[in-house]
């Protein structure tokens, strides 16, 4: 881990537009419709996004590797690539095959994260996780489940508020309405966590929105449809 990195910063990494070296070299490698690519890594003059598969044969053109016959089918050549890796560093073609798994893992990686970051769903990292973890343990289950439903039902005071007062009106006070939703959104996840190391159910809550996501992707798919037809 470089020691220029951004810990306990609020600042998502992932980014499509970086403009430091640091938000560079997070962003270097990315996935777009399904094929990894290197930012500003292409060809001069104008060192623009190359294909991952582009980016390794211009590499081995560099690296004068004429006698390297790279398939030229882009499927073909991360296969090659993916045998090749165990050939080490010390090998020409084990080198360009270790940029090119470093640079599809780094585009997958960042690919899952950047949805992540997307979400808006706010960012614990190991140690804070550790705290509520205790919470836990100190305060018992029941205590911190009582809890939760006192911070779910504050959100929902606070909402129903906004919504009475703010509905149609700029003026009164919609800026302190809104922050105090935010502070009980965040109360709420912060007892969501807890909820989840109480019950341990991740795989689950996860299997649960994928599908109701997926339900609700397919209301759309057939209300378009319907739309369409005259
Ligand atoms: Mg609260």
């Amino acid at each position: 881990m470089s020691d220029m990195g951004y810990s306990g910063a609020i600042i998502r990494l992932t980014t499509d537009a970086p403009d430091d070296n640091m938000s560079m070299a997070l962003n270097l490698f990315f996935a777009k419709d399904g094929v990894s690519w290197a930012r500003n890594c292409g060809p001069e003059p104008e060192f623009g996004d190359i294909k991952l598969t582009d980016l390794i044969r211009l590499a081995a053109k560099t690296m004068k590797l004429d006698d390297l016959e790279l398939p030229e089918d882009d499927s073909d050549l991360d296969c090659h690539m993916a045998d090749m890796v165990g050939d080490g560093p010390e090998e020409p073609e084990g080198l360009l095959a270790i940029i090119h798994t470093a640079g599809w893992a780094f585009a997958e990686l960042r690919a899952r994260l950047k949805d992540y970051e997307d979400s808006g769903a706010p960012r614990i990292d190991d140690k804070e996780l550790a705290t509520l973890e205790k919470a836990v343990q100190e305060f018992g289950a029941p205590a911190q489940v009582d809890m939760a439903i006192e911070e779910m039902s504050e959100l929902t005071k606070a909402l129903l508020k906004h919504r009475r007062y703010c509905e149609g009106c700029q003026a009164k006070g919609e800026d302190r309405l809104e922050e105090a939703i935010a502070e009980e959104m965040a109360d709420v996840f912060i007892m969501l966590y807890q909820l989840i190391y109480i019950f341990g159910n991740a795989e689950q809550i996860q299997k649960v929105v994928w599908g109701k996501i997926e339900r609700l992707q397919k209301r759309f798919q057939a209300k378009d449809k319907r739309e369409e037809t005259p």
